[in-house]
């Protein structure tokens, strides 16, 4: 955690922030306390800021922070649902964190018309970022940078992308690999990779033995056939840490 004027920043939020290009204009997408914009304002990161939220208590608390900072010059707070509280080419960098994978990506999708391709995505799902990673392969977004980290027992990911050959992070053969584990973060294996894989591994395994206790039905089949597939990418990738 980060305090700077009062305001304490969580380690997600900071890596977030610390790949927001200076002098940027940002939209942080489901902002809720507008932590980010905020702190992103206050060091000097970003010259204008659109916090959305579609949700009042949130856009409320969004509001009282921007206030309670003095940056209401710089941070507009504007309720609505996704990308529709921005125009198109009114931001260079789109910040979404906090929300699942499958969430993220949907508000992609419905808000795609008001991206330029000219922003950055900064994007920080809590969960399933392979949903993210593969909107993002079909949209002709790259992905540039990945990272994993650990904090109060929980892993968070952020993906980083901008418009250009989707392919080119992805190997051909592995691809499924590489979207379901980032194929930044499964070349660099830190700490907090493992940490999350690993533990995975063994709740999927719990899994499987717990399908192979009782009858099989088409359903129970097909996802022992997908939880086995994706031990099996997992245990590739750990190979030196899992036997
Ligand atoms: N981004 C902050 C963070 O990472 O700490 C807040 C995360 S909070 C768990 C998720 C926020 O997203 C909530 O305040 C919720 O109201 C907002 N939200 C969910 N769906 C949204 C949507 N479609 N458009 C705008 N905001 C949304």
């Amino acid at each position: 955690m980060i305090i700077v004027n009062e305001l304490a920043l969580s380690d997600r939020l900071r890596a977030v922030a610390l790949e927001i290009p200076i002098g940027s204009k940002l939209a942080d997408i489901g902002s809720d306390h507008a932590y980010l914009p905020c702190f992103a304002a206050l060091q000097g990161l970003i010259c204008y800021a659109v916090a959305g939220e579609v949700n009042v208590g949130p856009f409320q608390s969004a509001k009282n922070q921007v206030e309670k900072s003095n940056l209401p010059d710089r941070i507009k707070v504007r309720k609505g649902n996704g990308l529709e509280v921005i125009e198109k080419g009114e931001v260079d960098v789109i910040t979404i964190a906090g929300m699942g994978g499958p969430l993220i990506s949907e508000i992609l999708e419905a808000g795609k018309d008001r991206l330029t391709g000219n922003e950055r995505l900064i994007l920080q799902p809590n969960i399933g970022a392979k949903s993210i990673r593969l909107w993002l392969l079909e949209n002709g977004w790259e992905l540039i940078k990945e990272h994993i980290l650990e904090e109060d027992q929980k892993i968070y990911e952020i993906v980083v992308a901008e418009k250009g050959n989707p392919y080119i992070p992805y190997s051909n053969e592995k691809r499924d690999s590489d979207l379901l584990l980032g194929p930044f973060l499964k070349k660099e294996k830190n700490e907090a990779f493992r940490k999350k894989w690993g533990s995975e591994l063994l709740k999927w395994q719990k899994i499987i033995e717990q399908i192979d206790q009782k009858a099989q039905n088409e359903e129970t089949v097909e996802k022992r056939k997908d939880l086995m597939n994706k031990v099996r990418m997992v245990k590739e990738v750990l190979h030196d840490e899992i036997s």
